[in-house]
């Protein structure tokens, strides 16, 4: 890592200047909205070799930020009242102007990419090809939002009879509380923060007590771009923050994404506080499976479980959870699978060679410890010292039924028989969750079937599982998996406003 100097978010701000020295590569621009991922032999890795060497470099070359104080619940509650004061004034400001500073904090973000992927790899161990995605994910939701608050935002005259006019008008309902994840403490931080501030909310933002450093960096790249400081406040902290924003009288509206306990309770929290009754978006957890039958291209299905189940180490909500495998083709795609995961290399996550970072904290770990002891994994990966867990494969039979979510590079197989094709889709429906769904198939009756009676909210036909793109794979699940609408889909700003009709006697 970088020198030990910490320093304060505002001089991580600078980094421009100091990177007009770094390597040329630095500045490569952001791959687009419809980037696809080039994999290299391993699977994992994108860019070019140079690409990547340089964006190390410079990475290792920011600075280490500052510590991110937590709030006390009285400053939670001062953090409220600011944005309270602020937000009529920011639902007043033009769409247009609004629009602009999130499409210029894309531009900052672009610009401050290396730093930002620092931090998201000190902060949350993400290795350079997962901050490379996600700081295009979070440059992707603020330019999306941004577009689609101009079209939401504009009034509209509804049809009605003579002598009248009706106007239909979309704003914000006041303050939105954003309650972000660890693991993707940039993107989904931004995506919940952007939406609710592109239609005119003020926001008070909780980044999850594992990442608060890069939630201060997007906060002041916000306030740059031209957001005010009082429309927009980060809130760091645990639970007791959580829980003293949303008691808050001044609450209009809570994006979370988390655990399904966690928006269990602040649903509870909601359904017992005085005031207003607000909205709840909630994008959760999932047991997610995929399905291969005997007609799947070995190699294909190879790469695919491979980066569904432990690219990230297989900390993302989208991520495989287990899979079924025909009993007919089954031994054979086992030997692939474990071969290719053996080829996987854990290790820093600033080095490119990496395929695998850590685990976000010792309790994450130890959870995954206690999940494989209880299990005989039939595969189990090399590891190095620290917070690493080996890629992990666990076969469970028949009788054995996977219905909770086990957040890291732990993949579950199943065999099943081809008369059995429904009684697993019952299996799959039966854990209550429905995010995320593979299939591998080349029969188009089967393909057809399954995604017809499958519940999850994102379905993914011979390919991967996960990295939904924002604008083309709006993403969210159902039932314990989430509310929706989906994050980066044309539904989502719409949970974000009140709608307000004025009737004139013409
Ligand atoms: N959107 C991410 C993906 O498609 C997952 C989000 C999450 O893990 O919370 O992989």
């Amino acid at each position: 890592q970088a020198g030990d100097d910490k320093i304060p978010v505002e001089q991580v701000l600078e980094m421009p200047a100091n990177l007009a020295e770094a390597p040329r590569h630095a500045n490569i621009p952001l791959p687009t909205a419809l980037f696809q991922p080039r994999p290299n032999s391993n699977g994992l890795t994108f860019g070019d070799a140079d690409e990547l060497n340089g964006l190390a470099k410079a990475m290792r070359a920011a600075p280490v930020m500052d510590e991110v104080k937590p709030l006390t619940a009285a400053q939670a509650a001062d953090a409220m009242a600011r944005a309270a004061k602020a937000a009529p004034a920011w639902r007043d400001t033009p769409v247009a102007t609004r629009s602009a500073a999130l499409n210029r904090a894309a531009d900052l973000l672009e610009a401050h990419r290396p730093a930002l992927m620092a931090t998201l790899a000190r902060e949350a161990g993400k290795t350079i090809d997962d901050g490379i995605a996600e700081v295009r994910e979070a440059v992707d939701f603020l330019r999306y939002y941004a577009t689609e608050a101009q079209a939401l935002c504009q009034s509209r005259t509804m049809p009605g009879p003579t002598g009248e006019r009706n106007e239909w008008r979309a704003r914000g309902r006041g303050v939105f509380v954003t309650v972000a994840p660890w693991n993707f403490p940039l993107a989904i931080f931004l995506g919940q923060t952007a939406a609710a501030l592109s239609v005119g909310n003020a926001v008070v933002a909780k980044p999850a007590p594992q990442t608060p450093r890069i939630a201060a960096q997007a906060v002041a790249l916000l306030h740059e771009a031209g957001v005010p400081k009082d429309a927009l406040i980060l809130a760091p902290g645990g639970v007791e923050v959580g829980q003293a924003l949303i008691a808050d009288p001044n609450l209009g509206g809570v994006a979370f994404t988390g655990s399904t306990a966690t928006a269990r309770s602040i649903n509870r929290a909601l359904a017992e506080r005085e005031g207003a009754i607000v909205p709840l978006i909630a994008e959760t957890g999932g047991v997610n499976a995929m399905i291969v039958d005997a007609t799947a291209l070995p190699e294909q299905v190879t790469r695919d479980v491979i980066l569904s189940a432990f690219r990230s180490a297989g900390q993302r909500c989208s991520a495989c959870r287990i899979v079924y495998l025909q009993e007919d083709v089954a031994d054979g795609m086992l030997k692939m699978i474990e071969g290719a995961a053996a080829t996987l290399r854990l290790g820093d996550p600033m080095d490119p060679a990496t395929d695998v970072g850590p685990i976000i904290d010792a309790d994450a770990l130890e959870r995954l410890k206690a999940h494989v002891a209880n299990h005989k994994p039939r595969y189990e990966g090399e590891v190095p010292d620290g917070l690493f867990m080996p890629p992990t494969i666990i076969e469970l039979d028949r009788d054995h039924k996977l219905t909770t979510e086990v957040f890291g590079p732990v993949l579950h197989v199943k065999r099943w028989k081809a008369r059995d094709l429904d009684k697993v889709l019952d299996e799959i429906a039966a854990t209550g969750f429905g995010l995320t769904f593979g299939l591998h198939s080349r029969v188009d009756a089967t393909i057809a079937h399954v995604t017809a009676r499958v519940g999850a909210g994102n379905v993914y036909v011979n390919r991967n599982q996960i990295g939904a793109i924002v604008g083309s794979q709006p993403f969210g699940g159902h039932g314990l998996s989430g509310t929706g609408p989906k994050a980066g889909g044309p539904l989502y700003l719409t949970r974000f406003v009140e709608e307000v009709v004025v009737s004139t006697d013409t």
